[in-house]
């Protein structure tokens, strides 16, 4: 299957720093050597245009965000230090989405190997996200005329606030955001809905949580569009997430998204949202997990299937 990368454009980071940046480049050397994707199938996502940024985020954080003259206080939110570097990969992000969302018309399902940054806001860029890729390509999708009623089913375990703010007043998306309980950001945007789970909570109870949530969503979208942000940080051994599933568990968690949503007749587009196992690698088994989730679903137009 194709999907969408932008693990080249890497930038400077202060050592130590928590932000998993070797997990793109394995993820997509590890979809090739699964077999989920040929070598060229894993495709490198241009810049965004800024044109497509500012449907959707403030003019002024966009300025600031390009010229490298965000505030003490909002590089610090962001909790990455500003470089061309950043930007430039940034944009790629969102690029990788946009593609994935169009791909994913055609072919019920696609993948970026990236995005899912949710915390970014109208006029804001937090926790490590510059711009919210998601809500850039419900706009290009819609300006498209490729979809119109949306549903977010936000799975990092991190509440998706940057979501909840830019959807906020938009009748046509769903915002569901399944989260820890007690976890960053302390300061919350309501989603649509809002799903806090006990630190500690494992598999069975989290399937069911989400299980009773999916109904409910699907029933008030009646989408005909979604995004899944598969985020790894729910994994047991997560050094942010404090919930308690296991890899099974997480896979069970993607195939029973991946069914309602497809059954439902919504096309889907995965991104990768966080992931910050002690080990990279762990982070990458899930993410690849999901990958196979994702190309056993692919449905290819040409086929008699
Ligand atoms: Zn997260």
């Amino acid at each position: 299957m194709d999907v969408w990368t932008h693990h080249r454009w890497r930038f400077p980071l202060p050592r130590r720093h928590s932000f998993p940046i070797e997990k793109y480049g394995l993820l997509a050397e590890r979809v090739v050597a699964d077999g989920l994707a040929a070598p060229d199938e894993v495709l490198e996502a241009a810049p965004a245009a800024w044109d497509d940024l500012a449907a959707v985020h403030d003019y002024g954080l966009l300025s600031r965000i390009r010229e490298g003259c965000l505030t003490v206080r909002e590089e610090r939110g962001l909790g990455l230090p500003w470089s061309r570097e950043l930007v430039e990969r940034g944009r790629r992000s969102v690029t990788g989405t946009i593609a994935a969302a169009r791909h994913a018309v055609e072919h019920d399902v696609a993948m970026n190997l990236g995005g899912g940054t949710h915390h970014a806001g109208r006029d804001f860029a937090r926790g490590y996200c510059l711009f919210n890729d998601v809500a850039v390509a419900t706009a290009a999708l819609r300006r498209d005329g490729l979809a119109d009623r949306m549903l977010v089913v936000d799975c990092d375990v991190h509440q998706g606030d940057g979501t909840a703010d830019i959807f906020a007043e938009d009748p046509r998306t769903f915002t569901l955001s399944l989260h820890g309980a007690r976890n960053y950001p302390f300061t919350r945007v309501a989603s649509d809905l809002d799903v806090d789970i006990a630190s500690g909570t494992g598999d069975d109870r989290y399937l069911r949580d989400l299980t009773e949530a999916l109904d409910f969503a699907l029933e008030r979208a009646q989408p005909d569009f979604c995004f899944y942000l598969a985020g790894a940080d729910p994994w047991e051994g997560d050094r942010l997430g404090r919930l308690a599933l296991s890899k099974p568990g997480l896979l069970a968690r993607d195939e029973l998204v991946l069914d309602r949503l497809l059954d439902a007749d919504a096309a889907v587009c995965v991104v990768l949202a966080g992931g910050y196992a002690d080990d990279v690698r762990d982070t990458v088994d899930i993410n690849a997990a999901t990958a196979a989730a994702v190309a056993s679903r692919v449905h290819a137009p040409d086929s008699a299937s």
